[in-house]
């Protein structure tokens, strides 16, 4: 997984069962002392609710309940553990007071992100704590949303924080004492510490409220304070104007012992060395900022679909390509569309079933089809209608779960048009169209030019607006056409004499790319359920390592075939040294060894092609044996990718091959 992929994980994944149920959430009023050093942790909660109220709470088994009482009178606690967590199930009450103290897990410097997350155990260490929402830290109410005021109590040197509004901050008597408040529907309690130096920054936002900006670094990265509040300052303005006001009075950067990324409301919590990357200020973090207004702001609805996602993805990630120039933001969107194209097509789902992002199929739809599903919406309504759709969208929503159908209400409203079978081909239907042009001719029309032009498209058919980019004698000439059934023909008038016709070249539609349209990549030979492979080498050396490369590049382990072998599959990985490749190449008459790679230049080079209509291959060719082993662990990183050259385990190049759009030369008709 790329460090992209990684932080564009979120809070928006953790799903909002609670929301459903109905009244004012209970609300937490939690003290708490922390010592990192000895990792012991004693809290305190008093936790109210709107009525009396039969409630279990969930606390972790690492920890001793020390009181607990009921509406004032102290009761015995009926336990018992699942999942996990003891279950503390409570007689009828408004108030519950308990306390409880234990000690924290060792904080572990080198787990990965996905173990970070799943946070199975509440975890502490001078380097940093972190106590999930879910790790049962303090004693959340089970099935519910919570409100909160945390007061938290570390020692000198160690600050700490939780989503919420900075009420009062100390520092007195050799102790760090803060408290924090969040007064809207919560889905629970994190909490961070560490050896933290704080910057802070006020801001007067577009709207008019006063904000404070922080940043809670370890010592290493103190000197990326400055550039990180710059960032901040500069994205809660952008979506200020874009959206309405900030909903929150803070936003922090906190900074993370451990390799992690993801947001919370307020604040999003991230690897040091994570921040270190001077990309994480141009995207992720923005993608994480405009969370608060999508994902911790509306929530999504996620038994019906999580839109939230694709929406940050195409309002941050693909906004800030697009504003570069027209060409970085194709070249998103041929991004998002192979992928697609790359993806089986048996792990292919509709829209509306993502929830969460689990793995590469759920991005491709969750985050890209998604984000694409905006970008043809506001092709469609104009970029106007767009923005006061999401306008609308925001007031409305606010604080509240919201599903796929609230937005088409909020974008039907601002565009005054119908959406109801956009939203429903684009979310509800698994897939997407096969576009093709099936014949097109030209006839003289007096002064003008006649042009007839043949769409084709899969069943069953999606209602389009397609876009065709046609050449003609004059200069070219873009016009959009409706297809909605699986045959249309179109009649266009041009003035100069038509020569050829594009079909949607700059990829402004969501569809199965053709196979000479998209450029092959190594994530198809990756991912294909039928694959082969095929080392070049009876050596038991070269087999070797061939077996321990394809084990960790493919996700089934494919086939082996030998050098006398028919191949058959889908997806072919051919191994071999320089010379082997080149001979194997000759002799099935593929093309040879492409021009950029000739020079054999590296250790290793490994490019892709397409053999025929359905068929890719990739080849690894090397120096010697010892340079497949080498590339083991950096090749399947680089899915995305068309060509590779590696010096050892070091990338020195790499690309993808260029998109061929589908063209359509005309003949002139008989007698023209
Ligand atoms: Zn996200």
């Amino acid at each position: 997984m790329t460090l992209k992929a990684l932080l564009a994980t979120l809070v928006a994944a953790l799903v909002l069962e609670a929301s459903a149920s109905a009244g004012v959430p209970p609300s937490h009023e939690i003290s708490v002392t922390i010592d990192p050093q000895t990792r012991l942790i004693e809290g305190r909660d008093t936790i109210s609710f709107d009525s009396r109220h039969k409630a279990v709470l969930l606390l972790s088994p690492r920890f001793r309940l020390a009181s607990l009482s009921a509406d004032g009178r102290p009761i015995e606690a009926h336990t018992q553990t699942a999942a996990g967590l003891t279950r503390i199930s409570l007689p009828p009450a408004r108030r519950v007071e308990l306390s409880w103290s234990g000690t924290l897990a060792a904080l572990d410097r080198n787990v990965d992100h996905r173990h970070t997350l799943a946070a199975d155990a509440p975890a502490s260490g001078p380097e940093g704590t972190f106590l999930a929402a879910g790790s049962g830290w303090y004693p959340a109410v089970e099935g519910t949303l919570e409100r909160y005021s945390v007061a938290l109590d570390l020692p000198a040197g160690q600050r700490g924080l939780v989503p919420g509004r900075l009420i009062e901050e100390r520092e007195t008597d050799g102790r760090y004492r803060a408290r924090f408040e969040f007064s809207n529907a919560s889905e629970g309690i994190t909490l961070l510490a560490g050896p933290y130096r704080i910057e802070e920054r006020r801001m007067r936002t577009a709207a008019g409220s006063q904000v404070r900006l922080r940043t809670y670094f370890h010592a290493e990265i103190a000197g990326l304070a400055a550039g990180y509040l710059d960032s901040i300052a500069g994205y809660l303005d952008l979506y200020e104007r874009w959206i309405g006001a900030y909903p929150f009075s803070e936003f922090s950067v906190v900074s993370s012992p451990t390799p992690t990324g993801f947001g919370m409301p307020t604040l999003t919590y991230l690897g040091i060395e994570v921040l270190r990357l001077p990309f994480i200020r141009a995207t992720s973090l923005g993608h994480e900022i405009l969370h608060n207004w999508w994902g911790n702001g509306v929530y999504p609805d996620t038994a019906r679909g999580n839109w939230a996602e694709g929406l940050t993805n195409f309002m941050a990630d693909y906004t800030y390509r697009e504003r570069e120039s027209a060409r970085a933001g194709s070249d998103v969107r041929l991004a998002w569309l192979r992928d697609y194209a790359a993806m089986p097509r048996e792990d292919d789902s509709p829209l509306i079933r993502f929830t969460s992002r689990r793995h590469g199929a759920s991005q491709i739809i969750g985050y890209n089809k998604a984000a694409m599903l905006f970008f043809m919406l506001r092709e469609a309504i104009g970029a106007p209608a767009f923005d006061e759709g999401v306008r609308g969208f925001w007031r409305e929503h606010r604080f509240r779960v919201a599903s796929w159908n609230d937005l088409r209400a909020a974008f039907e409203r601002s565009s005054g048009r119908k959406l109801a079978a956009f939203f429903s081909q684009w979310v509800n239907r698994a897939g997407a169209p096969d576009l093709r042009i099936a014949d097109a001719h030209a006839e003289r029309a007096g002064s003008r030019w006649r042009l007839s032009v043949t769409l084709g498209q899969s069943e069953p058919a999606y209602a389009l607006s397609v876009p065709l980019a046609i050449r003609t004698a004059g200069g070219e000439i873009l016009r959009r056409v409706p297809l909605e059934r699986r045959r249309e023909t179109v009649v266009l008038y041009t003035p100069a004499e038509p020569l050829a016709v594009a079909l949607d070249p700059e990829l402004r539609v969501f569809r199965r790319l053709a196979p000479a349209e998209a450029p092959p990549i190594l994530r198809e030979v990756m991912l294909s359920s039928d694959a082969e492979m095929l080392p070049l080498s009876d050596g038991e050396d070269l087999q070797r390592a061939a077996r321990s490369l394809a084990a960790r590049l493919f996700e089934r382990m494919p086939r082996e075939i030998s050098v006398g072998g028919n191949p058959a599959a889908a997806a072919l990985l051919v191994i071999g040294l320089h010379k082997q490749i080149d001979a194997w190449l000759a002799g099935t008459g593929l093309q040879p060894r492409p021009a950029q790679l000739a020079a054999e230049r590296g250790s290793a080079q490994v490019w892709t092609l397409r053999a025929g209509e359905e068929r890719t291959i990739a080849l690894v060719s090397v120096r010697d044996v010892q340079s497949i082993s080498t590339i083991e662990r950096p090749l399947p990183h680089y899915g995305r990718q068309s060509y590779l050259v590696f010096d050892g385990p070091q990338n020195i190049e790499r690309g993808v091959w260029p998109t061929r759009p589908q063209i359509w030369h005309i003949r002139k008709s008989p007698g023209a």
